[in-house]
């Protein structure tokens, strides 16, 4: 049987890696990452391969003209993002799932594509004052790409309404749950 696709979306800061990450770890679901491509930097810690494919905007291009994406975005100016066909396509013919984090644009346009093959969730702040805090707290970005964060957040928040589902994270492990139930039953449909 063919694997299906799990698309999630959040503003940045709103937990959804982590959300991501312990519902691999608790193990009731079964899906593989699928790793996009990105010309921005790394940050520390992140490593080429596992976070991100990081490539140049030469080789992103090269990728784009070899129609090697399913999907990509400039997410922020100049900083592209794209889902790599390769990520995507392989696995789910080989009966894999696959989750998907990608921008608000990408997840509307992916969900498209893949109709009934395919979910999409949307991972809320409490609120905008409490993203802010939480980015701060994160410590990875400088105070002028959080303020570009946050007022990014705002416009993509006016996307929720277009994914199958809506999820506010206000306590952790009750939205990890959440997710993964919305994981469950749409991969048991
Ligand atoms: P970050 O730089 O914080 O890792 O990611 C910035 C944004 O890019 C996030 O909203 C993330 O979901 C989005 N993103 C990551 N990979 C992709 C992708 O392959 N396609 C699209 N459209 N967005 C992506």
């Amino acid at each position: 049987m063919e694997g299906k696709v799990i698309i999630i979306s959040a503003p940045s800061g709103c937990g959804k890696s982590t959300i991501i990450n312990a519902i691999q770890e608790r193990g009731n679901v079964s899906m593989e990452f699928s790793v996009s491509a990105t010309n921005r930097a790394p940050r520390a810690g992140e490593q080429d391969g596992v976070n991100y494919h990081f490539l140049t905007t030469e080789q992103f291009n090269d990728l784009i003209a070899r129609n090697a994406f399913v999907e990509y975005e400039e997410v922020y100016p100049g900083r592209f993002y794209g889902t790599l066909r390769s990520e995507v396509e392989n696995r789910c013919a080989a009966g894999h799932n696959v989750i998907l984090d990608i921008d608000v644009k990408g997840g509307v346009n992916v969900s498209r594509m893949f109709g009934e093959k395919a979910v999409s969730i949307f991972i809320m702040p409490p609120s905008i004052e409490e993203l802010r805090r939480r980015l701060e707290g994160r410590g990875t970005d400088a105070p002028e790409v959080i303020d570009q964060r946050v007022g990014k957040a705002e416009y993509e928040i006016s996307f929720a309404p277009q994914y199958d589902h809506r999820v506010v994270n206000d306590d952790l492990e009750k939205a990890v749950l959440q997710t993964e139930r919305i994981i469950l039953d749409f991969l048991r449909k």
